[in-house]
């Protein structure tokens, strides 16, 4: 009997392999074949056994050394250049040998790119995905135009200081926070522009379908703007009543019967995704910070590069706030934010952390660190008005005053809480039957199962 045979490949972090891990669900659930690549030492796990054991877990090496860095951009990027187009090569051809479960689709993460060409190569159908917003996804699209318009130089580097808005419809980016150049070094940046912006740029152009975790109402200029981005999301297991998968840390479940504990919406979630680090004084800030606020908090505090906590705690921390502060190392991030006690999110603003927030109807503190969550912030803050911005001091520090300002002006107006319900419900309307992200995904799933015939390459929209 045929198989369709989706082949899934997610960059390898964090917010790139959760909602594609998401998404490769929707697809075996729907009696589609996944064989979802992990790489060596970012090993995932599934949570939950596949009912309809359709998802199959491989690993590839990632040319690196067990002891190296993993955040380090350049070290890896490189090494994912190196080895990753024949490992595929290899692994497709071997998994091809069996006629009836030949891969016909791949679904690559717009930061591989270069995984565009071995599709192309080997003529399967491609389809990229966009972990980040759409306006993200539009951002790289539109890279041409911006080096025409010499609002950035070939390796990326701003020429200009005004504001772009690449439609009258879409939010307004300021060149200096465009997200490769708020990654790390001169060095890093242009290497993430070369490689993954250049490179999601072409496999945005060459594929059949540009898939978003994002929705038409959320971000509607995004989507009129380039129409073969297809908005999906939101991706969440919580929609499924299901475990979320795919984490390459374990969730300590202590926290949901903590919350459970608390009075509804009195806890401030305080979490900022898998890579964000803070000096130790930044980290006492935040401490005294939450300390100040005298509500509960729960703060999300991930494993340091040698597997511990890398922060010392102000002396006597623990003691003052008592029961007050649960303090996990990973949290069920996805199971906390549709718990009733939880009050506001105190956020980095990674895309699947914001999108998680706004399915839940949380109102947010944002704390962007580097990337797109600078644009993440906009949308919030200045756009739909879900949250304000946490703001840092001549220093550069978050410092416990504005921490205890903000919380409090956040939970006491109710504009943001307001906001936060009416977006969480048109954000949810989007996966009714017949609306935009259900219909594009069922039209996704239909195209995968007519294989490698010529398929409509349309939005829903
Ligand atoms: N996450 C989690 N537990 C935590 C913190 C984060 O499960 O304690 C998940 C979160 O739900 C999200 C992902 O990790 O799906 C982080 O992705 P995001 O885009 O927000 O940030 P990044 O890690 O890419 O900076």
């Amino acid at each position: 009997m045929k198989i369709f045979h989706v082949l899934v490949i997610p960059y390898p972090a964090q917010g790139h392999v959760i909602p594609l891990m998401e998404l490769a669900r929707r697809l075996t659930s729907n009696g589609i074949k996944v064989t979802f690549i992990n790489t060596e030492y970012r090993v995932v796990s599934t949570s939950e056994n596949d009912p309809s054991d359709l998802l199959q877990m491989v690993s590839v090496p990632d040319g690196m050394e067990p002891w190296e860095d993993r955040n380090d951009f350049i070290r890896l990027i490189e090494s994912l250049y190196q080895v990753m187009p024949t490992k595929l090569e290899e692994l497709i051809k071997s998994i091809n040998k069996n006629e009836d479960e030949n891969i016909t689709w791949i679904i690559t993460d717009y930061a591989m790119g270069m995984v565009a060409r071995v599709a192309q190569k080997m003529g399967i159908r491609l389809a990229t995905f966009c972990s980040g917003s759409a306006a993200f996804m539009t951002l790289i699209m539109s890279v041409q135009k911006l080096l025409d318009n010499e609002v950035i130089d070939s390796n990326g580097v701003p020429l200009k200081d005004e504001m772009v808005q690449l439609s009258t419809t879409m939010p307004p980016m300021d060149p200096a926070k465009f997200t490769w150049v708020c990654i790390g070094d001169t060095a890093t940046n242009e290497v993430v522009f070369r490689k993954i912006i250049l490179d999601g740029k072409e496999a945005g152009e060459v594929a059949d379908h540009i898939l978003c975790n994002s929705t038409m109402e959320l971000e509607p200029g995004a989507f009129t703007l380039f129409p073969k981005m297809l908005p999906v999301g939101p991706l969440l297991a919580t929609n499924r009543l299901k475990k979320q998968a795919g984490q390459f840390w374990k969730e300590d479940s202590t926290c949901v019967t903590w919350l459970d504990q608390q009075p509804v919406c009195s806890v401030i979630y305080v979490a900022f995704g898998s890579f964000t680090v803070f000096t130790q004084s930044q980290f006492d800030e935040l401490a005294f910070g939450l300390e100040l606020t005298n509500k509960p908090f729960l703060w999300v505090i991930r494993p340091g590069v040698n597997g511990s906590t890398d922060y010392v705690f102000p002396t006597g921390y623990m003691n003052k706030v008592g029961n007050r502060g649960k303090i996990v190392s990973w949290a069920p991030q996805q199971e906390v934010l549709t718990h009733p006690s939880v009050a506001c999110f105190i956020s980095h603003c990674g895309w699947n952390s914001t999108m998680e927030g706004v399915s839940n109807g949380v109102p947010f503190l944002c704390w962007p660190y580097f990337a797109d969550q600078f644009l993440n912030t906009t949308y919030v803050c200045d756009i739909w008005k879900t949250g304000l911005p946490l703001i840092k001091d001549d220093l550069g520090i978050v410092t416990r005053e504005e921490i205890k300002s903000k919380v409090e002006k956040l939970l006491s107006d109710n504009i943001a809480k307001q906001s936060a319900s009416n977006l969480q419900e048109k954000a949810m309307e989007s996966l009714q039957a017949g609306n935009p992200s259900n219909k594009n995904l069922s039209n996704f799933i239909d195209w995968v199962k007519q294989g490698n015939d010529n398929a409509p390459a349309k939005n829903a929209f």
